[in-house]
């Protein structure tokens, strides 16, 4: 008997709407504050930085939106994403289990980030925007939005942690073959930026500090808006269309998951699959595990506070209810870039409270070899992000093995680690290190916090 290794579908197949879960949520995500007022803000605050239609999609209780049929044919370049059972990898494990992955990495950037780079840049040019800035960490945001912007004639301003500036120079050439400006931030020019390097000229820089210099220059030009590549509502929704592929993949399969699993950074990705499957669980009392997977030097979904922080260091943004360790908290530099954010978005912060999604941390040698147990069978090398959601679902395999139980496991290969080989060179040199946050710098940045508490 020949087994289906790879489930395709058509592109009459892609989603036609997406999934909002704020629709279907027991308790709402409590509302963005003013970081002065500390009172809930209106859309008026939020228009100098995006624009009406995706801040309509940031607050709407709408379970479904409509994807524009421009964006959808836009879709139809990496869209649908294959869906493949890890046949390879389950031998390896010997593991009584199923494992099926979704493949994000064929998208022209590399990962998930074009499925809500697409639509944000498409809103943007509706509304008459002529250029975006935005901050990456990695540059997996900045090249999808680059390429994005450079699909719809916007012009597109990166703000790049200077640490990765000066180790991922082909993620720069890439934001720039796709015509974006890239700066190396801190830089001296923007008020955010000149403040920071006035503390410390040697500043790496970090995500936060890129993201107060993206907003304080959206917020100087009428013509600027600021785009945001995780977190908020309306970038989970857009991704939603990961899970909704992957259902009609696996009712082809004739599957249904017990887990799903995804890497977390800011929740994107995470959403991003796991979200089609929380509505079974919400609305048909289905049990779906969902399983984010995220840094052991990161974990503010398993040791962070869930209350109001800021998105920024600077204090540009509103303040969100989030599992967070403090806006100043600086993560060590491990090598999944794209996992290194303080805080996580409002409406997975909100489930987790809620006990209906599930979180683990993972240290990073033993994600990287999961990586390369999956590079060895599967054959496609994942972005270190990405091995976080392959050592939890090899940890979930081999508890099911011990238990006797056979389990059907979905997980997010949400990019592949081609701009990513350092990382590699230095696990299989034997060099890379183990890093694990301390109780007491948790305690330290959080002890910085004056924002709002919840409940
Ligand atoms: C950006 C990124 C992440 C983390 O962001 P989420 O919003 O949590 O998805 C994870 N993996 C890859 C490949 C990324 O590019």
């Amino acid at each position: 008997m020949s087994l289906i290794k790879k489930i395709t579908l058509s592109e009459s197949e892609i989603p036609e709407n997406w999934y909002n879960i704020v629709a279907d949520m027991p308790n709402k995500p409590l509302p963005p504050l003013h970081p002065g007022t500390k009172e809930p803000i209106g859309p008026e605050m939020l228009a100098p930085l995006f624009p009406m239609e995706l801040i309509r999609q940031e607050v709407t209780t709408d379970a479904w939106v409509r994807i524009p049929e421009e964006v959808r044919e836009l879709y139809k370049i990496w869209r649908p994403t294959p869906m493949f059972r890890a046949y390879s990898l389950e031998k390896a494990l010997g593991t009584s289990s199923k494992i099926y992955y979704k493949y994000e990495g064929v998208s022209p950037a590399g990962s998930h980030k074009p499925n809500t780079a697409v639509p944000q840049a498409y809103y943007n040019k509706q509304e008459g925007v002529k250029r975006i800035t935005t901050e990456t960490g990695a540059g997996q945001w900045g090249s999808a939005l680059s390429f994005a912007c450079q699909l719809f004639g916007i012009e597109c301003e990166v703000y790049m942690v200077k640490v990765s500036y000066e180790g991922k120079p082909y993620r720069k050439i890439m934001m720039n073959t796709w015509g974006a400006k890239v700066h190396s931030s801190p830089t001296n020019h923007t008020e955010s930026g000149r403040k920071i390097l006035a503390q410390d000229p040697d500043s790496p820089g970090s995500l936060g500090i890129a993201i107060s210099e993206a907003v304080e220059r959206a917020m100087q030009d009428e013509g600027t808006k600021y785009a945001l590549g995780s977190v908020l509502n309306h970038v989970l929704m857009h991704q939603t269309v990961i899970g909704l592929e992957s259902i009609t993949q696996l009712e082809k399969a004739g599957d249904l998951p017990d887990i799903v699993v995804a890497p977390f950074g800011g929740g994107s990705n995470f959403a991003g699959i796991a979200f089609p499957f929380l509505r079974f669980n919400l609305t048909q009392g289905k049990q779906i595990r969902c399983i984010a997977a995220e840094p052991a030097s990161c974990p503010k979904l398993t040791r962070g506070v869930f209350r109001y922080d800021l998105g920024d260091t600077v204090g540009m943004t509103p303040l969100l209810p989030m599992y967070t360790l403090g806006h100043n908290f600086v993560p060590a530099p491990i090598h999944a870039g794209g996992l290194r954010y303080h805080g996580a978005g409002a409406i997975v912060s909100q489930l987790l409270n809620d006990g209906l999604i599930e979180a683990q941390a993972l240290k990073q040698l033993e994600c990287f070899e999961a990586g390369i147990t999956f590079a060895r069978t599967e054959g496609i090398i994942p972005a270190p992000e990405a091995t976080h959601a392959i050592a939890t679902v090899i940890r979930e395999a081999r508890k099911a093995d011990e238990e006797g139980v056979s389990k059907t496991i979905l997980f997010n290969l949400c990019g592949h680690g081609h701009f990513d080989m350092a990382s590699y060179e230095q696990y299989l040199a034997g060099k890379l290190v183990e890093h694990e946050v301390t109780q007491e710098e948790i305690l330290a940045s959080l002890a910085e916090l004056d924002t709002p508490v919840i409940g």
